[in-house]
């Protein structure tokens, strides 16, 4: 995907250039209901609602909440866009507040997450990062990911051993 995108392993990647390059039109949720209904689902069920994708006519819409920070957005983006190059099928339905999602399976859930946060971040990224002595937090803002995205792949990738060892 970076290859195609003109991207080096450790330059930042911003999704939303990933789903134009992928066809997949990302739109804000403001642009079809009220912001003050989202900001009440919001008050009702917190982060019940980040994104989601809808297949309409065989165009793949992901739907984001403006709510969220953009760190967070990208990893949503990046989550679901995981799930469009996974062919992952959207399949099991679950209700929130008596409204119907669709969703995918759990094990689904996990490889959308673990390949959406190598998408943003992968280890050659991370790895040049900690060779720099970067900090969690250096990373979180530099490639515009939350705290904890850049933690858990800085963490799991082991990159911090590596760097030291040489
Ligand atoms: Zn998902």
């Amino acid at each position: 995907m970076r290859k195609e995108l003109g991207l080096a392993p450790h330059d930042p990647l911003d999704p939303r250039d990933l789903a134009n390059h992928l066809d997949v039109a990302i739109v804000d949720a403001s642009d079809l209901v009220d912001l003050a209904e989202l900001e009440e689902l919001e008050r009702l069920q917190a982060f019940a609602f980040s994104a989601a994708t809808f297949d309409i006519e065989g165009r793949k819409i992901v739907v984001v909440n403006p709510l969220r920070t953009t760190g967070r957005q990208n990893s949503d983006i990046a989550h679901e866009l995981a799930h469009v190059l996974l062919a992952h099928d959207l399949s099991e339905i679950r209700e929130i507040d008596g409204m119907p999602f669709r969703t995918c399976k759990p094990e689904e859930e996990e490889e959308a997450t673990a390949f959406g946060g190598t998408l943003l971040l992968p280890r050659p990224l991370l790895l040049s990062a900690a060779r720099r002595r970067a900090s969690i937090e250096q990373i979180a803002s530099q490639y515009d990911v939350t705290v904890e995205m850049a933690r858990f792949r800085y963490n799991t990738t082991g990159v911090a051993s590596q760097a030291v060892a040489r």
